[in-house]
């Protein structure tokens, strides 16, 4: 501890499910039966051994392992080590959590609580284990990132994106936290003490490295923003030929600002004549930009002959400046239209990020904690009555997750060690 000049440590840990505890300790006696095991656990997750670069060996690691064992609190761990590259993997059974004393079984209830909305001290205390070490338990969760663990999942790098800001409160400051959404699925939940350009393009443009690091070509064809200067900007410095779409139902929500005075009554029905006219646009198939414009036109006309010539031109003036923002999203059926989903997933985690406060000191860990709440966001299944009940947005999203019990899957999933395997040859 404390010394600079340390080489920093590949995570090598791999979490494997041994279904129970005397399986386990029956194998940790046995060597070789250990590592088939293990092998063959691997085999069905269809993940490889992170090993270093230069390894050529890859997955013939049967006959090339030595073996070393630990003990962590008078149970046997193993350490496989691959002798061509050198590289040591630590196999924690599913039981155990890397450096915690907790177990699984209590973490499991507590993230669960901390999840559903309750406070951290609340979830500790119904639980038994200190705030603090629950919040690092998030925080250690967090340190793999989300697109490491979503691609693991066989998700597909998101084309098309939803990319906002969150504006938060953390400690007394002021904090944003620039967050990319693809359907149910959160593949980037950044934070940033500025809201300036330059900050969102060093946040979003973690996402890009990580994802591009995946996948080399990697481009985002298509963005739905709710117009935020520093998000636009930024999201086009990083991705230069991406479509930039405006959020329907934030034009929706803006629209009885427009008419500052007007009675509340006479606002809702022209908001809700507005939210008619986006329908039919969406619904049509081949929209063009001109059939779009002059929808406008004549909207913004109803509204001068309805509520005066002030209001007119300023809804026409407003029309103007967003509706190449609006016709991207009418015109692509990919594009997503609105952010309902991810309001509300910002909403719940905004409310985490502020109860945390007591926790976070400046410099502290943060995206860190953040991250670990989003792959909670990710992994944990809908409850019972949800429209999609049983399912984590991971699955709602097309991804496969490993085993059925979500603990586990954010376990092996956030394991260091593990590597996706790339596509299987044909024979
Ligand atoms: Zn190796």
């Amino acid at each position: 501890m404390g010394q600079t000049a340390k080489p920093t440590r590949h995570n090598r840990t791999i979490t494997v499910d041994f279904h129970d505890e005397t399986t386990y300790l029956a194998l940790v006696g046995n060597p070789k039966a250990f590592v088939e095991f293990v092998l063959a656990f691997l085999l069905s997750l269809g993940f490889q051994l992170l090993h270093k670069a230069s390894c050529s060996e890859g997955s013939r690691l049967t006959r090339h392992s030595h073996y070393a064992r630990i003990c962590l609190g008078g149970l046997t761990i193993w350490r496989i080590q691959c002798t061509a590259c050198k590289a040591v993997f630590t196999v924690l059974p599913h039981f155990v959590l890397r450096y915690r004393k907790m177990r699984p079984d209590v973490a499991r209830d507590a993230l669960l609580a901390t999840h559903g909305g309750l406070s951290l001290e609340w979830c500790a205390v119904i639980c038994h284990i200190s705030p603090m070490a629950l919040y690092r338990l998030i925080c250690a969760l967090g340190h793999t990132s989300l697109v490491t663990v979503l691609t693991r999942c066989g998700l597909p790098l998101p084309t098309y994106i939803l990319a906002d800001e969150k504006h938060s409160r953390c400690l007394t400051e002021r904090v944003y936290l620039p967050t990319i959404v693809r359907g149910r699925v959160l593949w980037h939940l950044g934070y940033s003490e500025s809201k300036s350009t330059a900050a969102f393009t060093e946040s979003y443009g973690e996402f890009q490295r990580a994802a591009l690091e995946h996948e080399p070509s990697y481009q985002v064809r298509g963005a739905l923003t709710d117009g935020f200067d520093s998000t636009v900007s930024s999201i086009r410095t990083l991705f230069p030929r991406v479509r930039l779409g405006y959020c329907l139902r934030h034009a929706l929500n803006k629209l009885p600002d427009k008419l500052i005075g007007v009675s509340t009554s006479v606002r809702k029905g022209l908001r809700s004549k507005f939210h008619a006219l986006l329908h039919r646009c969406r619904q049509r198939k081949s929209l063009r930009v001109v059939a779009l414009g002059q929808h406008l036109r004549h909207f913004a006309d109803r509204i001068t002959a309805t509520v005066g010539e002030a209001h007119g031109a300023r809804v026409r003036q407003w029309f103007q400046a967003k509706k190449a923002g609006w016709y991207t999203v009418l015109a692509d059926p990919q594009m997503p239209a609105m952010s309902t989903v991810l309001d509300q997933a910002h909403n719940a985690l905004d409310r985490k990020l502020f109860a945390m406060k007591g926790f976070h000191h400046p410099g502290g860990s943060q995206a860190a904690f953040l991250t670990g709440l989003a792959h909670l966001y990710n992994l944990i299944p809908y409850q019972c009555r949800a429209l999609n009940a049983g399912q984590c947005g991971v699955e709602v999203e097309g991804g496969r997750v490993p085993t059925s019990d979500w603990m586990l899957n954010l376990q092996i999933l956030t394991s260091g060690g593990y590597q996706c395997a790339p596509e299987p040859p044909h024979h």
